[in-house]
């Protein structure tokens, strides 16, 4: 008896829509923390200079420009 039923191939996404979405928040809050380490001046963070502060050893150590 021949087969008659064909096997269509099957589109599968490479990446799926869930993992994007997961990629690209992480993505955004680690962008909004390197911000907030490195550049805010207390202008986002609306904490004064406590987070300037806070971080300043750090920031001379991953060479942003302070001061
Ligand atoms: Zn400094």
């Amino acid at each position: 008896m021949p087969n008659t039923q064909t096997s269509t191939p099957v589109a599968v996404p490479a990446v799926s829509p869930r993992l994007l979405a997961t990629a690209a928040g992480v993505t955004g809050v680690m962008l909004l923390l390197a911000y907030l380490v490195a550049f805010d001046q207390g202008g986002l963070s609306q904490s004064g200079m406590y987070l300037h502060e806070l971080m300043h050893d750090g920031r001379h150590l991953l060479g942003v420009p302070c001061h």
